[in-house]
């Protein structure tokens, strides 16, 4: 469900193709559609002319799989920051896309201290 099938890693930038609903890496698929017309999982044909069209960012999949290892949240947000600090000429479009979102907004790692609470609702 979470990882991908080109690079048999977690996805990192999740995007999915429209037509079949499979999910790879953004660059993982990128890369291929340079070459081939299809999909890698099921060669459902896409556009030959503008194949990336088919092509979605999928967030639900990705912060699926940043629930499921946030770690990989850690490590995609220093990598960015790391990006734009080596390349001042380039503005992240969002704090996500610029590395300055903490993992402790988003998503809970196994070891955190959490609580919770129940109220009693009177209508
Ligand atoms: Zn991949
Ligand atoms: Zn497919």
């Amino acid at each position: 469900m979470i990882t991908c099938a080109i690079c048999s890693g977690y996805f990192i930038d999740a995007t999915t193709i429209v037509e079949c609903l499979d999910t790879f890496c953004k660059s993982c698929i990128v890369n291929y559609l340079e070459t081939s017309k299809s999909c890698p999982i099921c060669d459902v044909p896409l556009s030959k002319i503008k194949p990336h069209q088919s092509l979605r960012q999928d967030k639900l999949k990705q912060s699926l799989v940043y629930k499921l290892v946030p770690q990989i949240f850690i490590d995609e947000m220093n990598r960015r920051r790391q990006f734009y600090n080596e390349h001042n000429d380039q503005q992240p479009v969002s704090k996500e896309d610029g590395g300055q979102v903490s993992v402790h907004s988003c998503y809970f790692r196994p070891n955190d201290k959490i609580s919770m609470s129940i109220e009693y609702l009177d209508e």
